[in-house]
């Protein structure tokens, strides 16, 4: 049984789902986070233990770091939302 590993990029837990068969894993959709129900997870690629000639960090700090990064990559200014919200909601509207 193949284990993947996911990133919740609403609220950065990771964790670890079991799949039936690698081909489920691949054809279903990503596994909504168990901290927070977000339907939208990452699959955290490339699990194979690295130990030696990344700066030495073991796999766990290597996820944490990409962690981290990908959590700073994905913040969205308040304003820009704002923006959004606002732009759909004239959609809606007559002009
Ligand atoms: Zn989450």
């Amino acid at each position: 049984m193949p284990i993947y590993e996911y990133y919740c990029p609403a609220c950065g837990e990771i964790f670890s789902y079991f799949w039936r068969s690698i081909r489920a894993a691949e054809v279903h959709d990503p596994p909504p986070c168990p901290a927070c129900q977000h339907p939208q997870c990452q699959r955290i690629l490339s699990q194979v233990a690295v130990l030696d000639g990344l700066g030495g960090l073991t796999p766990s700090e290597q996820r944490q770091k990409r962690a981290r990064e990908a959590r700073l990559a994905s913040i969205t200014p308040r304003e820009q939302i704002e923006r959004l919200r606002s732009g759909r909601k004239n959609q809606g509207g007559a002009a």
